[in-house]
């Protein structure tokens, strides 16, 4: 369904932005990947689906490398078709204890990198006619939890910006949305596992347990399998009039 497209995944050496990359790949569409840790390892990945594979190492914090990766990009393979801003990061604790540092990094890796990238991307979507722009947000784009007020800050920014973005090319072949996820078992969250299983005296298990408990009523984890396909969606025929959804996969997180 993707064959002749170009996506480009930012932070797809790990958990959903590989799922991504991978699900795309399997339509069809050749891949730009991003990210950090074993580079060569994901990308032998979604190489194996047998579709074109690059690799670009910008440090989605820094706005000029994102231009670099983009002009890359458009080097390599003519335009990116699709673009998934999905790099992200997180840091727990209190308003009154969050590292300033802390915050203006996942400022800037969770939200103004998605910001950076889309406006790189959408002249030439604008120019083709087709375009998606798909931003990995999550539930905490649309509902709090405690001790994130970063990670809730830049996930509700980044549905703000979908819908925008969305409404300012509704006229066109170019949608742009939003995924937002509960929890998926990447190292993302495994970090946070770990933490609750070493202050509570917890086996990894039990961890997962308690974690799922707090919010998600189907005590069960997304998979990057399940984000992907939902990409794949938004990509169809069958997404064309999508436009500014912020779409949870959330197992009922957002429903109580
Ligand atoms: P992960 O840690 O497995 O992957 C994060 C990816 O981002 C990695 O490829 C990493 O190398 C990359 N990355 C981190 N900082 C970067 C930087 N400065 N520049 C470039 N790449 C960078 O985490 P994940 O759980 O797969 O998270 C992916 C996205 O999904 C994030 O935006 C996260 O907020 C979101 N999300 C995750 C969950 C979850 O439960 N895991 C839930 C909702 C939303």
């Amino acid at each position: 369904m993707l064959k002749g497209k170009t996506a480009l995944v930012t932070g797809s050496t790990s958990g959903i932005g590989l799922g991504v990359a991978k699900a795309l790949a399997a339509q069809g569409a050749n891949i730009v990947m991003n990210g950090f840790g074993d580079v060569a390892g994901a990308q032998a990945e979604v190489a194996a689906l047998g579709v074109q594979v690059i690799y670009h190492g910008a440090d989605m914090s820094q706005p000029i490398e994102i231009a670099a990766m983009m002009a890359y990009a458009a080097e390599q393979f003519g335009r990116v078709d699709i673009l998934v801003n999905n790099a992200g990061i997180q840091h727990v604790a209190r308003v009154e204890n969050f590292p300033p540092e802390r915050w203006d990094a996942i400022i800037a890796i969770n939200m103004s990198s998605a910001f950076h990238a889309t406006r790189l991307a959408l002249p030439a979507m604008q120019a083709a006619g087709w375009g998606r722009i798909i931003n990995v947000a999550s539930v905490h784009g649309l509902v709090a939890s405690a001790e994130k007020s970063a990670y809730v800050a830049a996930k509700h920014g980044v549905v703000g910006l979908t819908k925008v973005t969305a409404l300012e090319n509704a006229t066109s072949g170019v949608t742009c949305n939003a995924i937002c996820p509960g929890w998926v078992l990447t190292p993302l969250v495994q970090k946070q596992v770990d933490a609750k299983a070493a202050a509570l005296g917890l086996s990894n298990d039990d961890a997962k347990k308690l974690l799922l408990g707090e919010k998600e009523p189907s005590m069960q984890f997304t998979t990057p399998e399940e984000l992907g396909a939902l990409a794949v969606f938004f990509c169809s025929p069958a997404g064309n009039n999508v436009r500014g959804v912020a779409w949870n996969m959330d197992g009922g997180w957002a429903a109580q």
